[in-house]
C-alpha cells in the first residue's frame, strides 16, 4: 500500500553536480513515479494544511512542482517567486548574498494582499539562504509568512536556524 512506500528510495544522489564536490539530491526520480509522487503530495498537504495558507509562494523552479498540486489540494492560491526579468508588470525584488556573488528573487508587486497567510514552498533546504530571502521578499510585499515546506532538508547545514518561521520537511538527511 501507499503507506509502505519508503520515499527516500525515490530521491537519487548525483555526485559532482552542479560542481565538483557537490552531492546533488535529485527529486526527478520521485516526480516520475506516479504512486510515490501522489503519496509525497498527500503528506506535504497534511503538513501544510494546519497553517491555513491563503496562498503558496513557489520558489523557481522546483518549488513550482510541489506548490501547484498542493494549491489545488488545499484550495488556495499560488504565486511565483522568480529570477529577475521573468515576471511581467511591476515587481518587488530582494537581493541576497551567496558564497560567491549574489542572487535576486522577484514577485509581482500585487501578488500578496497585506496580511495574507503565505506558505513558502521549495524542493530542498540546504544553507537556508534561498528560503530566508524568500521570506524577506514576501514580507516586503506585506505578507504574513506562516511557514515553509520542503520535500528534502539537509539538516547538517543548519539552514532552518536562518529562518524565523516554522519549517516542515518530508525527508531529512544529516
Ligand atoms: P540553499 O539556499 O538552502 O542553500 O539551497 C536551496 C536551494 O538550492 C533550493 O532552491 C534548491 O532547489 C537548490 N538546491 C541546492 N542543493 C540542492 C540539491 O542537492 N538538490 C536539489 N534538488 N536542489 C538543491
Amino acid at each position: 500500500t501507499h503507506e509502505e512506500i519508503d520515499l527516500k528510495r525515490y530521491i537519487r544522489n548525483i555526485p559532482d553536480f552542479p560542481k565538483p564536490g557537490i552531492l546533488f539530491y535529485d527529486i526527478s526520480t520521485l516526480l516520475r513515479d506516479a504512486d510515490a509522487w501522489q503519496l509525497a503530495m498527500g503528506r506535504v498537504a497534511r503538513q501544510v494544511a494546519p497553517w491555513q495558507p491563503d496562498i503558496l509562494a513557489a520558489v523557481e523552479s522546483r518549488g513550482f512542482l510541489t506548490a501547484a498540486p498542493l494549491a489545488d489540494r488545499l484550495g488556495c492560491g499560488l504565486l511565483m517567486m522568480r529570477k529577475p526579468g521573468k515576471l511581467p508588470g511591476e515587481t518587488i525584488s530582494h537581493t541576497y548574498d551567496l558564497e560567491y556573488g549574489s542572487d535576486t528573487l522577484q514577485i509581482q508587486a500585487d501578488a500578496v494582499k497585506p496580511g495574507q497567510r503565505v506558505v513558502v514552498m521549495d524542493d530542498l533546504l540546504a544553507t537556508g539562504g534561498t528560503l530566508a530571502a524568500s521570506v524577506a521578499l514576501l514580507r516586503k510585499a506585506g505578507a504574513n509568512v506562516v511557514g515553509a515546506s520542503l520535500l528534502v532538508e539537509l539538516t547538517g547545514l543548519g539552514g532552518r536556524n536562518k529562518l524565523d518561521v516554522p519549517v516542515k520537511s518530508l525527508l531529512s538527511y544529516e
